[in-house]
């Protein structure tokens, strides 16, 4: 299948290879990518496991899951990189009853241990 991060190559040689944790994301581009198509399979387990670990709290693994499955995931839009620890996104997707709606986030990442994590998002309103 294709990836559902829109990166136009195949699931199997784009997130899959970070969902299986075969490879780390090498940046926080690629770990937000991988992050939506977390949430379009779902796989809560890897977006818990890719939340910083201080900032777990915040976040309940099955509301992820949930919130993924709940939802159908369409388009991933990287609007811009502000810095490499920083990444502003659209996703589309459509809601349980048909709506089409945009996630709009700047998100912060932080690298530990060679190791890229999500840390908190903005939303920003369209
Ligand atoms: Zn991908």
């Amino acid at each position: 299948m294709n990836c559902p991060c829109c990166s136009g190559k195949s699931y199997e040689n784009c997130c899959k290879l970070y969902h299986t944790r075969e490879k780390d994301p090498p940046t926080a581009e690629a770990l937000m990518r991988s992050r939506f198509s977390a949430f379009a399979i779902p796989n809560a387990d890897y977006l818990w496991e890719t939340t910083l670990p201080s900032k777990r709290k915040y976040h309940n693994k099955k509301d992820l899951q949930d919130w993924g499955a709940r939802n159908t995931w369409t388009k991933l839009e990287i609007v811009d990189k502000p810095a490499a620890d920083t990444v502003e996104f659209k996703a589309f997707y459509t809601d349980e009853s048909g709506h089409p709606e945009i996630h709009h986030e700047l998100s912060t990442f932080r690298m530990v241990q060679d190791r890229w994590f999500y840390v908190s998002g903005i939303f920003i309103q369209s």
